[in-house]
């Protein structure tokens, strides 16, 4: 079974992932979490120059191409041979955030990018993507990790990837479930399970 959480920065991801992931395990399951960029020795590479700060001036196109190319090796090495063997793959991002950052947030077509990112990942499609959704201002409230990242881009810029998710989860209810990642972590963790109880094996 392969769950994806999407969301922006600062709609509480990981803070989701790890509850999930622990509730899983509790029911018996393997539970392989993992995230993008970034999962694999080659993504690793990749996300130091991604989120390099002198990176900030890398053509679009390129910077759309490294995140297909950390999601082509993250697939291959680490979650299929994953759910091959039966676990249940958490993932930290997916294809949607690239449709969402590279194509609805800059200016890349999303159809595109989602293109290329079906092409990396040789057709891999999540059972669900939970889409924590949050409104910039509440996350910048909330993120702070490393609020240079958010305030690295500017609002409309956030507004636009928020709108990219909504538009994605919006074209196929039955593999997307919106939570408002506004409320304490606990509640939407809740509603999450309620969704994983009807579909996980
Ligand atoms: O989720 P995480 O904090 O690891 O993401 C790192 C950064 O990479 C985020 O701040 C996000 O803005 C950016 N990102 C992106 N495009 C993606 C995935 C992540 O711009 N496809």
């Amino acid at each position: 079974f392969f769950l994806v959480l999407e969301g922006g920065d600062g709609a509480g991801k990981s803070t989701q992932v790890e509850a999930l992931a622990e509730w899983i395990r509790a029911k018996g399951h393997e539970v392989v979490v993992t995230r993008e960029p970034g999962a694999t020795p080659m993504g690793k590479r990749l996300r130091s120059i991604l989120l390099d700060v002198s990176s900030a001036g890398i053509s679009h196109r390129a910077e759309a191409l490294l995140y297909a190319a950390d999601r082509a090796e993250h697939v291959e090495t680490v979650i299929r041979p994953a759910l091959e063997r039966g676990a249940v793959v958490i993932s930290d991002r997916y294809i949607d955030s690239s449709v969402a950052y590279q194509g609805a947030g800059r200016d890349l077509s999303p159809t595109e990018i989602a293109r290329i990112s079906r092409w990396a990942t040789d057709g891999l499609v999540p059972h669900l993507t939970v889409l924590l959704d949050i409104s910039p201002e509440t996350a910048r409230e909330r993120f702070t990790e490393a609020p240079d990242r958010l305030e690295s881009e500017p609002a409309e810029f956030h507004e636009r990837v928020r709108s990219g998710f909504l538009t994605l989860a919006a074209a196929d209810p039955a593999r997307y479930l919106v939570a408002d990642a506004g409320r304490d972590p606990e509640a939407v963790t809740t509603v999450v399970r309620h969704r994983l109880d009807q579909m996980l094996p």
